[in-house]
Parts: structure tokens; sequence; C-alpha cells
């Protein structure tokens, strides 16, 4: 029998039930999901292994899904009948090969994790959160909604998981910092969308408030409830498995929360200690200039850390000044020689409008990974032969404002430096001509 269960991160004998309503230890830390990995340890590396790839995107429920594939690792003790899937995980493992040569790094890779049900890799975490609440509502809890603070991908998952399993679903959305495709979802799926006149580290605190007391009966679903982070570790053991248990030289991810940091290193973490792997890969966590408070601690070698006011940035999704994963992602990026680059608007703009010239289709936060992807391959610190897995958060479509702008070179903020636009022409055969010739040559 396989057990997980919650421990204060300061002090590991505190520890809660994964089904108590509680996201705090005493001393007001974090709590963390912890694995018996004695138990886990009587199954051999070969034996998981095999295991997990006999299930791998398969029909049997739940095991299809790339999550619930891994769930003695993820969460042993939510029942199945009370999982709520929607066969998250697996997504393709793209070879980006022009884009590599372009650049020079010929083995890059971009682990696709848009390419999910809502459109972002908070599915990942999402449905282990949910999960674990319908089973708390089955055991006779109280629950009577979900709740979240969100910069748009979050509140998508949230309200799309909850409407799977019927439980009402609370959102809580910085006006006018999301796209609309962000704020549609949610809609759609019947949450109440809360529009708050202030910025993503404003909504927090509120939904921190309005979640509070357990009497509310409102749980919070932000990533500093350590379930999410229990299904979002399964995308660095996916990224392992898809090559064939082979271990990248890097992984690079954009971050402006940090849960997703800490998560990568988790799950890397929890395959070397079970023996599958034995090196670790090195991790960039790549900001935003404009929301960079990572970056500036990175850069006082991790001795200082401040929280900023974030400015606006076109990687909408990581406009966050207060991460709360912050202390666990230095530590992460501590255990994996990590880095952390930031890269301008422009910079993220440009480097997703090259990629999708190779066949990507980079929303601006992938743009900000592969930014700082450029600027480390440059500098020599990745070199040519690496391996290089860049993580892709959400779907290039939820995005497509920041792509019309670049394009159609509307952006007050980015020049449209690789700018396509569509050429507007008369019905006319000769005009027509004309232009394919000019852009075939001849
Ligand atoms: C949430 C999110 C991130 C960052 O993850 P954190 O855990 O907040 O650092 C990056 N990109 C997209 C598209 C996201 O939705």
């Amino acid at each position: 029998m396989y057990r997980a269960w919650f421990a204060a991160q300061d002090d590991p004998h505190e520890r809660y039930s994964l089904t108590d309503v509680v996201y705090y230890s005493r001393s007001g830390g974090l709590l963390e999901v912890q694995h018996d990995l004695d138990a886990l340890r009587q199954r051999s590396a070969a034996e998981w292994r095999q295991l997990f790839e006999s299930r791998w995107m398969r029909t049997t429920w739940p095991y299809g899904s790339g999550v619930w594939g891994k769930k003695e690792w993820v969460c042993p003790t939510v029942a199945d009948e009370n999982i709520v899937s929607m066969f998250e995980g697996g997504s393709n493992l793209f070879w980006a090969e022009r884009f590599g040569r372009e650049i020079g790094v010929a083995d890059l890779w971009i682990k696709m994790c848009g390419n999910s049900h809502t459109g972002s890799f908070k599915d990942l975490g999402m449905t282990v959160l949910v999960s674990v609440v319908r089973q708390m509502i089955a055991d006779g809890q109280p629950i009577r909604a979900v709740a979240c603070a969100s910069t748009g991908d979050t509140s998508a998952a949230l309200a799309a998981y909850g409407a799977a399993a019927g439980i009402p679903t609370i959102v809580f959305l910085p006006k006018g910092k999301v796209s609309i495709a962000q704020l549609v979802q949610p809609v759609a799926h019947g949450a109440l969308v809360l529009s708050l006149d202030t910025d993503f580290d404003g909504c927090m605190r509120v939904v921190r408030e309005v979640t509070a007391d357990p009497a509310s009966g409102i749980y919070l679903a932000n990533s500093l409830n350590s379930l999410r982070v229990e299904g979002q570790k399964t995308v660095g053991i996916e990224i392992v498995q898809q090559f064939d248990w082979e271990v990248p030289d890097w992984i690079i991810i954009p971050g402006g929360n940090l849960g997703n940091t800490f998560a990568l290193g988790k799950g890397l973490l929890m395959l070397r200690e079970l023996g599958l792997i034995s090196r670790l890969p090195r991790i960039v966590t790549a900001q935003a200039a404009n929301a960079n408070p990572l970056y500036r601690a990175y850069r006082t070698g991790f001795t200082h850390y401040e929280p900023i006011t974030a400015a606006p940035t076109l990687a909408s999704a990581i406009q966050i000044g207060a991460p709360v994963s912050i202390q666990r992602a230095i530590a992460t990026l501590q255990a994996f020689d990590g880095i952390v680059e930031q890269a301008t608007e422009q910079e993220l703009a440009d480097a997703a409008a090259r990629a999708d010239r190779t066949g990507a289709y980079a929303c601006p936060h992938t743009g900000v990974a592969l930014a700082a992807l450029i600027k480390l391959i440059d500098r020599g610190v990745i070199r040519r032969s690496d391996r290089v897995v860049v993580v892709s958060t959400a779907h290039g479509l939820k995005f497509s404002g920041f792509k019309v702008d670049y394009h159609e070179r509307a952006s007050t903020v980015v020049q449209g430096t690789f700018a396509n636009p569509p050429r507007e022409l008369p019905a006319d055969v000769d005009a027509v001509r004309r232009a394919v010739a000019q852009f075939i040559g001849g």
C-alpha cells in the first residue's frame, strides 16, 4: 500500500492528511506532499519503468493520463472513481530541428505542454487537486466550492475540471491582464468569474483571505496548495521517459509564481531517488525582464530576495512580483546547478516569432524560455552539442492577440522584426502572380 501526506517544509514531523483542509504549517510555511519512499522502493527501477511504459497513452481508466499513469508517485490515496481526468500529459516532445540549427543547438526539443485540454500545463496539477476535492466531498467533508487567483491559465484549468466534477468554481482574475481566450474559458465553464481591479498579487491576497477560514467551505486551488505540484512534477518525469529514460543536459522553463520550477525539480529528484536515473539535468528558469524577482535574487547569488511590483508584460501569465514558491524554487535551482535568465519584451516576441517560422506556435511565455536559450547559447553556457528541452507552457492559440499585434505591427510595446502581415490585393491574377513571384523568387 502506497501512502502520501502533507508535511511542513520546515518540520517534516508536522504532518496532515492530503484530505485535510490545510494550506500552511503551524509556523506559516508551505506544506509539501511527501511519499512513503520505502514502500515505493519495494519495486525496482526496472519494474517502475515497465509499469509506466505499459500504461503510457492507453485507455484503462485513469492510467492513460500522463499524470495518473504515475499515480503511485503522485497521489496514491485518491480512489480511482473520484479521479477527475481529461487525459492530461503525454504531450508531444517536438524535435525543433530547424529552429535548433538556426540558433546553434541541434539537439533541441520542445515539450508541448500547451497541447492539453485547457491549452496549458496547468491541467497537470489541476487534475490532482480537483480529484482530491472530489474525494473529500465523497468522504462527507463540507466543501462547497473551489477558488483560485490566476493570471489566466490556472483559472481556465480549475473551471474545466470543476465543471467536469460538478464542483462550483470561483476565479479571481486581474482585470484586463489576461487574454480574451483565457477570460472566456472559465466563463464558458460556468464559473463565478470575478475580475478585480488589481494585479495577480492583489488577487492572490484576496483569495487567501476568502479561503482562510475552513468554515467558509471554499477550498484554495492555487499552487501554494502542494497537491498541484504533485501533478505538475510529472512534466520532468515524462521528458525523461520520452527520451527512453535518458536525461537531457538542460531543461528550460518560464517562471512566474515558481511552483513549476519547484515541481519540475521534484519529479526529477524522485526519479533519481528511486533509481530510474543517475544524473540530473541543469534547470534554467526564464523570467520576463518586467517581472523578474527571481532573476534579481539570482544576481545576488541568492543572498538577497525582495518582492517587486511586476510591470506589464506580454508574457501575462508570469506577470508576478511576489512569487509564492520563491524559496523552494531557489532551493531547486541550487540543487540543479540552475541558472536564471531574463528576456525583454522585444526578445520574447522575436524568439516566439522565429520559432513559429520553423513550425512551432509559441505562446509569449515559451518565447521567454526560447529567448533565454538563445542568450545562453550566445554566451557559450549552453554548448552546441548539448541536448536541450524547452518546456512550452501554453498553446499559442490562447494568445492570438499577441501574435496579431506583432504581425500587423500594431504593438505599442515591440517591433514586428519578423512580422509577416497578410498582403491585401485586388482579385487580379497578374497582381497575384507578381506577389507569388516575389515570395518564391523568380
Ligand atoms: C503558470 C504559467 C507559467 C509559470 O508557472 P509558475 O509555476 O507560475 O512559475 C508559465 N507559463 C504559463 C503559460 C503559465 O500558465
